[in-house]
């Protein structure tokens, strides 16, 4: 390469503004992008500092203009080349431009007008609160207020975000007691948080054998700056977080900062708490709400020193600590590491990399770790420990299978299977609250007619509406782009009147509930009911107040949260998430079923888990029922053996869209060909995608698969140059994903 384009200055913000330079022959070998150079700059020709972003043949401007890069600038790693050497590698491994590599890494600087946080704090002395809450015990219309003093009983302060999104109560409640004059509301700059750590050594967990056998263990990596992954596998409640706040504290004792990612939605209170309470304003945590200036100042304090601990969910991972010890991914298996958007990086292996540029070490943690990470624990790759029970004593739910096929032969045409409506009833008499579990939104799957048998589709998307129910009538959705229409007489394809709906969904199986128990006080959760402004919070806060029974709800009511008086968790189609046709389905429902179970008996008392599937042998079914982890991996892996998928092979996507079905069709048709010479590589398709067509942009794709992964980044590189230099490919978006986790 004879030219490198230079960007100068970091600090601006201004990312797309580069320079271009000549490469001085004596330096060929050594500029690559991410490399830090020193070039001069100006009228006056003063040396600067920059980072190269691209290196190219084709001078940009005319030849005599183009100045030449002075030197490489050999001094110690500072936390930006770090950061920009990270950004080189997101770029080469998980494609897209330098510019967009860069933006995932360093904080877009934006003037901060420091916002303030409100916290809560109990104004009134203990015993004042405590006579309170005895004199209001029996009053039903109280609960939220019990709730929040029980809470400032344990804890005199309180952020306001965990008050109202997770404790879920709402702001009324708070004002309402401020007015009493029994809490009072504060603020503070953002970042600060008035909760110090606590002094009281005694009052701390003392670990058991096997936590301090792995603290031992990976505080010596820590030590030793040596770079290494391991994984500790335990199930919910073995105490993997109490190991996490021992190796932090480590850390911070050798001088060194810790990052914990932990995805957005098992960020919970609680969690928030056990962090503060240990390490008082040493944290700075991050979450999506967050503005980005508020985001700034965040990256800003970890860079001077101010916090040590930064966690968040993924992005967290950037942030500048100059002396960077530990990384921590708990439920390193969750879909929320990947980035949906160019460069699709993996949190876990942009972890490792990080770790690698600075010797830090990497933990993960999982109670259902990833088929990926066990695999590399197996081959030795990470390191393996195992907590093998709860810490505290408390149970694992007892979980039963039952066969939807056997209620069919029994004329039971209910979603409820016998089994599970005994068990409803007994609950609703012990006044015990219940989760019924569906994968899947709205009132039917789809709308097909019994004539020519079409189904009702999306004039966008290649995929079916799906009906949902309203009071103002059924109308049909499209999940994909949100077209919506009334639900039509007739067919549009042939006119006949016999069409109807299939399949089931939540809003299906609330109707089915109320007729089967009337007096049952019933919430539903999907995408739907929490469409308006914190329609989420307002149903988990009800439902938190037990002012309702049953919570219906999707994925979004399995993970993360805890109500301790749930002690029965229906699944009511185990199978639905298996029928998806990726490699992954059986990793995920395994997943999702362990999850889900682990939501009952979560206070004194031991709840009791219903599966109800029309494949009880289905191993990742009767794995997950026997909370078997090590049995549905040894299930798992010859099936990913066999069909040469991940973690045995590597397997990339690329992904092609265009508005004209033509140009993309041909576009794919060149890409498989030209990627069918690479030696080594097994190249699938081109194909349609699942969904061929999203708001009117048709996508193909191409899934390539190889022994070794040097294999799969010459493909890539191959695939790149293709498309950039290729006329064909003008009007074609080409999207390169180095781990497809679903099917595209
Ligand atoms: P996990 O992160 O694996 O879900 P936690 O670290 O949250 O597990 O521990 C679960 C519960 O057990 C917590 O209430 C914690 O305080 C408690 N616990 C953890 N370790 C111990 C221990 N060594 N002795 C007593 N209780 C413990
Ligand atoms: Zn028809
Ligand atoms: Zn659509």
């Amino acid at each position: 390469m004879k030219y490198a384009d230079v960007i100068v200055d970091i600090s601006s913000g201004n990312l797309d503004r580069t320079f271009q330079y000549r490469i001085p022959d004596l330096l060929q070998a050594q500029i690559a992008e991410g490399v830090p150079v020193e070039v001069p700059f100006g009228k006056g020709n003063r040396m600067i500092q920059g980072y190269v972003v691209a290196c190219s043949d084709t001078p940009a401007y005319p030849v005599e203009k183009i100045k030449e890069i002075h030197s490489i600038n050999s001094r110690s790693l500072e936390i930006e080349d770090q950061l920009i050497r990270l950004a080189a590698w997101i770029r080469k491994t998980y494609g897209g431009t330098m510019n967009q590599a860069l933006k995932v890494v360093l904080p877009i600087k934006k003037r901060v007008k420091l916002n303030e946080k409100k916290w809560i704090r109990r104004a009134a002395p203990e015993s004042k609160i405590r006579n309170w809450l005895e004199e209001n015990q029996n009053k039903r219309n109280q609960k939220g207020r019990k709730r929040l003093l029980e809470e400032l009983v344990k804890e005199p302060v309180l952020s306001w975000e965990a008050v109202t999104d997770k404790l879920h109560i709402a702001p009324s409640t708070i004002q309402g007691l401020e007015k009493n004059g029994l809490i009072r509301v504060e603020r503070m700059e953002v970042g600060k948080n008035p909760i110090q750590a606590e002094e009281n050594e005694e009052k701390r967990i003392v670990l058991n054998e096997e936590q301090r056998k792995i603290c031992a263990k990976i505080g010596e990596s820590i030590q030793n700056g040596e770079g290494k992954t391991h994984l500790i596998h335990g199930v919910t409640g073995s105490g993997k977080t109490e190991v996490y706040m021992e190796l932090i504290a480590r850390t911070l004792e050798m001088g060194k900062q810790a990052v914990v990612l932990i995805p957005e939605i098992s960020l919970t209170y609680q969690i928030v708490m056990r962090f503060y309470h240990r390490f008082g304003n040493q944290i700075a945590i991050m979450h999506s709400r967050l503005s980005q200036g508020e985001r700034y100042d965040q990256m800003k304090r970890a860079k001077e020193g101010s916090i040590s601990i930064m966690i968040g969910p993924r992005s967290a991972l950037f942030a500048p600590f100059p002396n960077l010890g530990l990384i921590i991914l708990d439920e390193e298996q969750e879909n929320a590491y990947k980035s949906e958007t160019v460069p699709k990086y993996h949190a876990r292996e942009t972890a490792i990399a990080r770790a690698a540029l600075c010797g830090a070490t990497v933990v993960l943690g999982s109670a259902t770790p990833s088929i990926y990470a066990y695999y590399q624990a197996m081959q030795g790759t990470f390191i393996l420990h195992e907590l093998t029970g709860r810490a505290n004593g408390q149970e694992l739910a007892e979980v039963e299978i039952v066969d939807l096929r056997e209620e069919l032969k029994a004329r039971n045409t209910s979603v409820f299977s016998r089994r599970l409506q005994e068990l409803i009833e007994e609950r609703l008499k012990r006044k015990e609250q219940i989760v019924l579990f569906l994968n899947r939104r709205g009132y039917a799957g789809f709308v097909s007619c019994r004539s020519c048998g079409e189904a009702i589709g999306c004039p966008h998307c290649s995929v079916s509406l799906t009906a949902h129910k309203s009071a103002a009538g059924t109308r049909l959705v499209c999940h994909y782009c949100g077209y919506t229409m009334p639900m039509p007489d007739r067919c549009p394809s042939c006119g006949s009147p016999y069409i109807s709906t299939f399949g089931i969904g939540t809003q299906r199986v609330e109707s089915m509930l109320k007729k089967r128990f009337p007096a049952a006080r019933v919430l539903r959760m999907d995408q739907d009911t929490t469409r308006g402004k914190d329609g989420h919070g307002k149903i988990l806060s009800a439902f938190a107040n037990e002012e309702a029974d049953v919570l219906i709800g999707t994925q979004m009511i399995v993970k993360g949260h805890d109500f301790p008086n749930v002690t029965l968790v229906g699944i009511l189609a185990a199978d639905l998430s298996l029928h998806q046709s990726d490699y992954m389905a059986a990793e995920r429902t395994f997943d999702l079923l362990t999850q889900a179970a682990g939501r009952a008996g979560r206070g004194d008392r031991k709840g009791q888990v219903v599966i109800q599937t029309y494949k009880p042998d289905d191993y990742s079914i009767q794995a997950a029922a026997a909370q078997d982890y090590a049995r549905f991996y040894e299930m798992e892996l010859p099936h990913r053996q066999l069909g040469k998928y991940p973690p045995i092979w590597k397997m990339a996507a690329v992904l092609l869209t265009s508005e004209s079905e033509q140009a993309v069709r041909e576009g794919a048709r060149q890409m498989a060909k030209k990627l069918r010479t690479v030696p080594g590589l097994s190249v699938v398709g081109p194909a349609e995608a699942s969904v061929a067509r999203i708001q009117d942009i048709y996508r193909f794709v191409l899934y390539l698969r190889a022994e070794q992964g040097k294999i799969l980044k010459d493909a890539k590189e191959m695939a790149e140059r293709l498309a950039s230099d290729s006329q064909i490919f003008k009007n074609l978006s080409v999207q390169y994903d180095d781990t497809p986790m679903m099917n595209y």
